[in-house]
């Protein structure tokens, strides 16, 4: 890591994880990272290949990763770009802030992509009640077709919930939930892991449980069980500490695991073998 801008590796991990949610697409600037999103920028101004991430990330113990789309062009290019890559699947989807452009045809689609062999997540859906860049309406239409494309498909389900967990948990219940459900970034407290938990769905912790002003996550990661555990940098943004303000990248993984095995007074080697063990559950064989 000799990018003067770019945080550190960390330590190797004794044992291969991977990073359950990540956009591979931002992060080498397929899409051009707009002025408002400076994170974005510094990441495409470091990185350029797709094996340049992969092979920072394996020399760390982080074998595999799951880039996930967000709108239509986003969805093709990761569809596509875990076809040609072996250690990488996709995760394919109408964004809840994109949620307006969730036409038949383009949910078509993404169903059409959902049953590529590479395409192992219908996500990231979901809702998001702290941007208002989609109306509710539209969001809960989306969300709710999402549901469907994952149940017909067999996929699992990603689901993006910010500042919207009890509808997320409501139009899960009303329309029947797929049968593996993740819940990206998680960011409930104890009493939402514990819902969780009862239903069964996977909560993939990221770089904000590191955050010293996040304890209700470390609480919810307590509660969380280690079947149902994943874990995610949503690179290019959510840095574990101590690099917040830095692009995010699968590298970083072994920090953001470090401090759940703490947290969980868990032995890292049993931690991450059981993570990769939820891998397969929910993303299918690799
Ligand atoms: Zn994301």
């Amino acid at each position: 890591m000799s990018t003067p801008n770019l945080p550190a590796a960390p330590k190797p991990l004794p044992a291969e994880v991977f990073d359950s949610h990540c956009h591979l697409d931002i992060m080498v600037g397929n899409r051009q990272a707009s002025s408002g999103d400076p994170v974005a920028q510094a990441a495409q101004a470091a990185r350029t290949s797709v094996e340049g991430i992969l092979d920072e990330a394996r020399a760390v113990g982080v074998t595999r990763l799951v880039t996930i789309g967000y709108d239509l062009p986003s969805s093709r290019w990761n569809a596509e770009t875990a076809a040609l890559h072996g250690d990488v699947y996709a995760g394919v989807a109408i964004h809840p802030n994109e949620a307006h452009a969730s036409t038949p045809e383009t949910l078509a689609e993404i169903e059409r992509l959902a049953r590529l062999p590479h395409v192992r997540a219908v996500g990231e859906t979901g809702l998001d009640y702290y941007r208002d860049w989609a109306s509710k309406d539209d969001q809960h239409a989306s969300f709710r077709a999402h549901i469907e494309i994952a149940k017909r498909t067999g996929k699992a389900l990603v689901i993006h919930d910010r500042e919207a967990h009890d509808d997320v948990l409501r139009v899960l219940a009303e329309e029947g939930a797929p049968e593996v459900v993740v819940f990206h970034s998680f960011s409930g407290d104890a009493g939402m892991a514990k819902q969780c938990l009862d239903a069964g769905y996977f909560m993939s912790f990221s770089g904000p449980v590191t955050y010293k002003n996040a304890a209700y996550l470390r609480e919810a990661a307590r509660v969380a069980p280690q079947e149902l555990i994943l874990v995610e940098t949503d690179a290019p943004y959510l840095p574990p500490t101590p690099h917040r303000g830095k692009p995010n990248a699968p590298y970083l993984i072994p920090l953001t695991l470090r401090c759940l095995a703490e947290v969980k007074g868990t032995d890292i080697t049993e931690l991450a073998t059981a993570i990769s063990a939820n891998g397969e559950t929910v993303f299918g064989s690799w």
